[in-house]
């Protein structure tokens, strides 16, 4: 299960409530008895097109990632899919996650990286852990 800060919430509302633009966040994810609690965000650019490994730096990533193996945080990657009918992780956004998990890995990190999208009524989540794909509940 998956809960949100609440100040960290509104930054992902304002975010939301400009629906013409999709947007994409980096943040970390403390470990809980029983949840994961996402407890900072950073925005990234948002973006015109859906190019979305575009919009996030890979300066931001190293630095997200490294916090986390400071702290053994969780990194969390947060965007939007406002543009489609149907919520659905896509295979870039597939891409771009494994490609973060093998970062962490490189610079000593865990093999571990939890993910948000959220579409015009809905939101799903899932967290990636050695390799595999697991379904997570997010409560807002
Ligand atoms: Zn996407």
């Amino acid at each position: 299960m998956i809960k949100i800060r609440l100040n960290v919430m509104k930054i992902i509302e304002e975010e939301l409530s400009n629906r013409s633009c999709e947007f994409a966040m980096l943040g970390v994810a403390e470990k809980k008895d029983k949840y994961f609690l996402i407890t900072k965000v950073v925005s990234c650019e948002r973006e015109t097109a859906n190019s979305f490994t575009a919009s996030v730096p890979k300066e931001l990533q190293i630095k997200i990632l490294k916090y986390c193996r400071m702290n053994e945080f969780i990194p969390v990657v947060i965007h939007s899919h406002v543009h489609y009918n149907y919520l659905k992780f896509s295979p870039i956004d597939t891409e771009f996650e494994q490609s973060m998990v093998r970062a962490s890995v490189r610079i000593g990190g865990k093999s571990e990286l939890i993910s948000i999208l959220f579409g015009n009524e809905e939101f799903t989540a899932r967290r990636w852990k050695n390799g595999k794909e697991l379904k997570m509940f997010l409560i807002l």
